[in-house]
């Protein structure tokens, strides 16, 4: 198992036919974004149709999870028993996404060393066996 950030009891994603495959290789520990077939924009959250042509074609694009902090809010009510508090929501910029931004949590940061443009990377939340959850943490150690 991966490490833990939340409690069992937060509320979990709900998937559907759109955004299936996004969970399916997310229990893999696989980021992927929605990707359209005829005009190759990247798009997350997944939709129906590409916003730019209309095409309903569409695949996944692997990503790394690397990316840097677009914008946060640290939130100090818990919506779940147990939760750790402050929580920080955040919006990742990743950086081989095609400019998508992917709404998160940044874990395992300091109060002093949240900033825009934080460098992250991915960590995986295994809640369950069936359910990972993509979160995002300061890099380190890296140039
Ligand atoms: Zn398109």
């Amino acid at each position: 198992m991966s490490e833990r950030f939340f409690p069992d009891g937060m509320p979990q994603p709900l998937a559907d036919a759109i955004t299936l495959p996004f969970w399916q290789a997310a229990a893999e520990h696989r980021l992927v974004v929605q990707r359209c077939m005829r005009c190759g924009r990247t798009r997350l959250p997944p939709a129906p149709l590409c916003p730019d042509c209309r095409s309903e074609e569409a695949d996944w694009k692997p990503v790394s999870g690397r990316g840097e902090l677009y914008t946060y809010t640290i939130v100090h009510r818990a919506i779940a028993a147990g939760q750790p508090l402050p929580t920080v929501i955040a919006v990742i910029a990743l950086e081989d996404a095609g400019g998508v931004r992917m709404i998160s949590n940044l874990v395992g940061a300091t109060p002093e060393e949240i900033r825009i443009g934080l460098p992250v990377e991915l960590v995986w939340e295994d809640m369950s066996a069936e359910l990972a959850i993509p979160r995002f943490r300061p890099t380190r150690g890296r140039p």
